[in-house]
């Protein structure tokens, strides 16, 4: 007789990258990844059974132990702990200790302290299962547990609205809205009117660059793909934003999934990609199946498929969820984590544009740098620098959270001064203390910065990173300390372990953290602390290790005092 397992695994081909999706059906059903349905799997996707181990033990949505089926799962990230989350986790564990304590799988709430679910405009946020909850401060837990009212959209704020101009607006998977409000209009002009030359030419004209944190020229990015030798090629979205403060993304795919597609479309015919794949980071289940939507209804109308709008020209897009983990936000960890292994970053070089998924020439790009693409094809590159700088052109989506009084995403014109957003936003809650800008892997602004205009030239020039646009405001009811040390545990927790200094760095930055948030950090526990951040700034193999201590040092240039012992 067929076993449940069984049944589940005839859902899927039997492929290796096939094994992240299959462990997140098992955790569905199973609430937990059962020890031996391992070999079953392993079997099934013709893989060693330690892969699929190292697999399932790598990715924090998996749990090899039984779990509740509730699953709570409350960000204790910097974001959210600021407005109480680790007193709101505490709260639900007393409440539910009780049923925890009986490990009754069929009633059991599992309460987990996890971080950033990408929520910090709603902070502070929790995940019951699928549903987002917002503002989950509440003296009783089980109202929210029992009963979770899912989160809105989100608030969005700015001006020009152009890559957000129907998020809020249409309903999200009505394509017959998105087409009455100029959508896939860019794709249309594309395939009748353009030659991939012509469209990789248009990119670079418009001088866009990754709205990732790298900034990489996106139109020399596809140039490189499209020259480079091989077949496949391959369009990847990262969707997998998952840096602390950082949710602009999530409103892009809730709000206006085709603009996705689009852009995505438009890359395909740019490099001769037929196949794109979405990457979705596991918590954003409301995001996924928005996007799976879209896609099905993109397809019934011939905007994907073998031959969309009878040009000829055939490209299709799957979703790739991920399950848990911040450095599947690297580019090649992301590859990794598509091919069915563990999230660990590749050597670089190569590079994508010459071996990127399954060893293919990749473009690999933003969410909303392909919104951005889309936009430029659709209303043209005079246009798209009509705003913004010289070197910055176009508008960038900004994410405020913290003590603000309108946390959500903002979109102006790149040089827009910081001052300006923040009024934008209905200004600071109480006196400001600093502004920690680009995210977790960031650096602090201090109050007399605020006229620093949000460019790439303009923050280079204060000393500041803009990373993916996030702008975390911190009043001086807070001690940074303590932000500091979730910052230090968010980077140690992490940490893929690929590479020494980071695996072990990341480990000692949070012991001497702890002992600074304590008042307990001698001297020479100051000194090791630079040491390792300058360490792991040189000599880390990825993104994650060479800017895990960026924050932490740019704190101490500023606040040496914050650092010394208290007697
Ligand atoms: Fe992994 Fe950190 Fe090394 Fe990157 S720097 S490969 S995250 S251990």
């Amino acid at each position: 007789m067929e076993t449940t397992l069984q049944k589940l695994l005839s859902e899927f081909e039997g492929k290796q990258e096939e094994i992240i999706p299959i462990l997140l059906k098992v955790q569905d059903k199973f609430q937990s990844i059962p020890k031996n349905s391992m070999q079953e799997i392993a079997q099934f996707t013709k893989v060693p059974e330690s892969q699929v181990y190292g697999v399932a033990t790598f990715y924090s949505l998996f749990s090899m132990e039984p779990t509740g089926k509730t699953r709570v799962q409350i960000c204790t990230s910097p974001m959210c702990a600021q407005v109480g989350s680790h007193k709101s986790l505490q709260q639900a564990k007393e409440y539910y200790n009780e049923l925890e304590t009986k490990k009754l799988p069929d009633h059991l709430v599992t309460i987990e302290a996890v971080e950033c679910l990408g929520l910090c405009d709603h902070a502070p946020a929790a995940l019951v299962n699928e549903t987002p909850v917002a503002h989950i401060n509440s003296d009783q837990p089980e109202s929210w547990i029992d009963e979770p009212e899912e989160a809105p959209f989100g608030y969005l704020g700015g001006e020009p609205r152009w890559l957000t101009e129907r998020c809020g607006e249409i309903n999200p998977t009505d394509l017959q809205q998105f087409e009455d409000h100029n959508g896939f209009t860019g794709l249309r002009k594309v395939l009748a009117e353009m030659q991939p030359a012509d469209v990789i030419a248009r990119i670079e004209e418009s001088g866009l660059s990754g709205r990732g944190g790298a900034a990489f020229p996106t139109g020399l990015k596809w140039k490189f793909t499209a020259g480079a030798p091989g077949e496949p090629k391959y369009i990847v979205c990262n969707a997998d934003e998952s840096e602390p403060g950082t949710f602009k993304d999530r409103i892009l795919i809730e709000g206006d999934p085709y603009q996705i597609i689009e852009g995505m479309v438009i890359a395909g015919f740019a490099i001769n990609a037929h196949r794109g794949y979405i990457y979705i980071r596991g918590e954003y289940h409301r995001g996924k199946a928005i996007l799976q939507k879209a896609i099905v209804a993109a397809r019934s109308k011939g905007y994907l498929g073998p031959d969309i709008l009878n040009s000829g020209f055939g490209f299709d897009i799957e979703i790739h969820p991920g399950a848990g983990a911040y450095i599947c936000g690297e580019e090649t960890a992301l590859f990794e984590s598509i091919e069915g292994k563990r999230g660990n970053p590749r050597y670089k070089p190569p590079f994508p544009t010459t071996n990127g998924l399954f060893g293919k020439p990749t473009v690999i790009n933003n969410v909303e740098t392909l919104c951005s693409a889309a936009w430029i094809m659709t209303h043209g590159t005079s246009e798209f620098r009509s705003q913004g700088t010289e070197k910055s052109p176009g508008t960038k989506l900004f994410c405020l959270s913290g003590d603000i009084h309108k946390p959500g995403v903002y979109e102006v014109p790149f040089g827009t001064p910081l001052r300006a957003l923040l009024d934008m936003a209905g200004g600071v809650k109480g006196e400001l203390q600093t502004i920690l800008m680009g995210g977790a892997a960031g650096g602090f602004a201090t109050p007399d910065q605020l006229d620093v205009r949000l460019s790439f030239e303009g923050l280079k020039e204060a000393g500041l990173p803009l990373g993916s646009g996030v702008i975390s405001i911190i009043n001086t009811e807070h001690d940074l300390r303590h932000y500091l040390l979730g910052l230090a545990h968010f980077f140690s927790h992490e940490s893929c372990g690929k590479c020494f200094p980071c695996q072990l760095g990341t480990k000692r930055q949070l012991d001497i953290i702890t002992k600074v948030a304590e008042g307990k950090a001698s001297e020479s526990d100051i000194e090791l602390l630079m040491d390792i951040g300058q360490t792991m700034k040189q000599a880390s193999l990825c993104g994650l290790g060479m800017t895990a201590s960026s924050a932490i040092l740019s704190a101490y240039e500023k606040w040496p005092e914050l650092f010394a012992k208290v007697n």
